[in-house]
């Protein structure tokens, strides 16, 4: 999910209007700021989930030392507007968006009613805000790296992924990782394409999470966020393991193959 918004003319909108000036509330938690429109139930469960996720998420990727600093002036925002139509208009996102994150206001965006948005866009789009605090924006980060870990992260679809990437590994149909790796497919047309290119990424990032652990994920991804090429970030790494994206590719497929 790419719905990111670059450039936000949501304050103007929501905020100038009367009517919705005085019936905006938020609910508060330690790294959360809840913004919603008289529903109150449906906001202290986004808080609730919010901090479940922040958590599990940091944790699991080894971020946690780094990213502790989502507290007071610098809490997550997130909005959930009274219904889909105003959050279309206000934030300008495509009529099938269910939801949307701001990465340089860290702030999410979406609406009552969304179904996906609490098991899916939730803990995809604050994967997305947490590693961009880590990484930054001036590294080399891959798309590859950067969708498959928040496609990661949405731990309901987990289990077909899996399913699906050991289909087309045994089928000998994948994306060469060295193609993967180039791949941009924002803005493709091709459905298909970009399914596998989110299952094999998750799958990808998975595998380096899974099999080696937290701290050395992180020490990979703080390797391109310094600039450094994945070759060299795999053997600053990952030592002994994986010298070239080739061997990266042998290990992850007989990974896939006698794991899923
Ligand atoms: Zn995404």
């Amino acid at each position: 999910m790419t719905s990111q918004i670059k450039y936000f003319v949501l304050f103007s909108i929501l905020f100038a209007s009367p009517l919705y000036a005085q019936d905006w509330s938020e609910e508060k938690s330690p790294h959360f700021i809840v913004h919603h429109y008289k529903d109150r139930s449906f906001a202290n469960q986004i808080k609730k989930a919010s901090e479940k996720y922040y958590k599990e998420i940091a944790r699991e990727i080894g971020f946690s030392r780094h990213s502790n600093f989502w507290t007071w002036d610098n809490r997550c925002h997130i909005y959930l507007f009274p219904n889909k139509e105003t959050y279309i208009q206000s934030t300008k996102q495509p009529e099938w968006s269910a939801g949307a994150a701001d990465y340089t206001n860290r702030s999410i965006y979406s609406y009552k009613g969304s179904k996906s948005f609490l098991t899916a866009l939730l803990p995809h789009e604050l994967t997305h805000l947490i590693f961009r605090d880590f990484v930054g924006f001036t590294g080399q980060i891959p798309l590859w790296l950067d969708e498959g870990l928040a496609q990661y992260e949405e731990k309901e679809k987990l289990l077909d992924l899996r399913k699906q990437v050991k289909e087309v590994v045994e089928a000998e149909k994948q994306i060469p990782l060295i193609q993967l790796m180039q791949l941009d497919v924002r803005g493709s047309k091709d459905t298909a394409l970009v399914a596998l290119f989110y299952a094999q990424s998750s799958m990808l990032v998975g595998y380096l999470i899974e099999e080696f652990g937290p701290d050395k994920f992180t020490h990979f991804c703080r390797q391109l966020r310094d600039e450094k090429g994945v070759e060299e970030a795999l053997t600053f790494a990952y030592p002994g393991k994986f010298r070239t994206i080739e061997e990266l590719e042998e290990a992850w497929v007989d990974y896939v193959q006698s794991t899923f």
